[in-house]
């Protein structure tokens, strides 16, 4: 177990539940995300006793980074983990401040076809320490603050659920990370009962859902996930997300050249989300080296955009982000095997 993995509501309590003062919580958290300890021995206001107690249950190890690619105006980290398994995080640079993309699991099981990370199977879940741990060593590795989280790396955020949450709060919190939650943003392919969960539980937090199609038979062919939970389940239950939280909603949708992208495309898609909350993120898709899907072509991309406008959907394109050090979404695996093979 590692300290990093509890909130401070946990903190407190371990200490409440040790005879001692809820007080030390807040201290301890202070100690570990304000002046940024590296170990138990820098402490100086709390009894060493009670230090020692704790630190016996819970280790204070970061991550090791394995290996740092830079460009211009985005980072890529490999990190290694305790179990030798390696995840990745990726920086953005953007004018209102940095973004960090994280990982939520090591593999994926959700299978979208387009996707590569997807591509090797979930080995486990990340146990929200390492999650934490993606942010606060890319801030101290860079010396500037992180402003804004995405849950967009490898992994489905909502089926590590618990970890997620936790790390959500960890990183919200004033004390810990202070990241304000209207700059966190959760994507899911759209697992519909976390996604009720996660609307009744309140917080500011951004929701993306990863739509990439206007219609069951096309969603069906690009993701299984829609087999589970078709459009008809998934966009009534998006509705009720938006009137019980009262926050606009994200739609991504990658345009893949001849499936996705056609005008008809356009317009159903136009016609399934009317009148929702919600805006839709064009995303110019990173070919990878599944050549069964291609990315549209920029006539194709403003057209689609068109059709969207003139039907009233909120619409943006994506910027395009690290294409050169296959930072880009869906690319982390396999460019993860690459330097993999640097290792071995
Ligand atoms: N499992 C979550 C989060 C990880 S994927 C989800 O499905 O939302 C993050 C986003 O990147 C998703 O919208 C995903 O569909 C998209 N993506 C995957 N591969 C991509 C590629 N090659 N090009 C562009 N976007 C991609």
């Amino acid at each position: 177990m590692n300290i990093y993995g509890l909130t401070y509501e946990e903190l407190e309590d371990y200490f409440v539940n040790i005879g001692s003062k809820k007080f030390h919580g807040s201290q301890l958290f202070s100690w570990l995300y304000e002046k940024r300890i590296k170990s138990y021995d820098e402490i100086t206001n709390i009894k060493k006793e009670l230090i020692n107690n704790i630190s016996s249950n819970y280790g204070i190890d970061r991550l090791k980074i394995v290996s740092v690619e830079k460009d211009v105006d985005v980072c890529k980290y490999l990190f290694e983990l305790n179990d030798l398994e390696h995840i990745e995080a990726v920086l953005m640079r953007h004018d209102y401040g940095n973004s960090v993309c994280v990982s939520s699991q090591v593999g994926c099981n959700m299978g979208c076809k387009f996707c590569e990370s997807g591509r090797r199977k979930k080995v486990r879940n990340l146990e929200t320490y390492e999650m934490v741990l993606q942010i606060l060593q890319i801030e101290e590795e860079l010396g500037e603050r992180i402003s804004h989280v995405v849950v967009m790396g490898i992994g489905e955020p909502f089926d590590n659920y618990d970890n997620l949450i936790k790390f959500i709060k960890i990183i919200n919190h004033p004390k810990g990370l202070a990241i304000g939650a209207r700059h966190i943003t959760v994507s899911t392919c759209g697992v519909v009962p976390k996604i009720k969960e996660f609307g009744n539980l309140s917080m500011q937090v951004n929701l993306a859902i990863s739509l990439h199609a206007p219609n069951n038979t096309i969603r069906d062919r690009l993701m299984p996930i829609n087999k589970v939970y078709p459009l008809d389940v998934l966009i009534p239950c998006l509705k009720e997300y938006i009137k019980k939280t009262n926050r606009r909603l994200t739609f991504e949708y990658i345009l893949l050249n001849g499936i996705n992208d056609t005008e008809e495309c356009a317009i159903e898609l136009s016609n399934l989300i009317k009148g929702m909350n919600a805006y839709v993120n064009l995303i110019p898709y990173n070919e990878t080296n599944n050549l069964k899907f291609m990315r549209s072509n920029t006539v194709q991309i403003m057209r689609f955009y068109d059709i969207l406008k003139k039907n009233r959907v909120n619409v943006t394109i994506r910027r395009e982000f690290g294409s050169k050090i296959s930072a880009a979404c869906g690319q982390l695996r396999s460019k993860k095997e690459e330097l993999w093979n640097l290792f071995i």
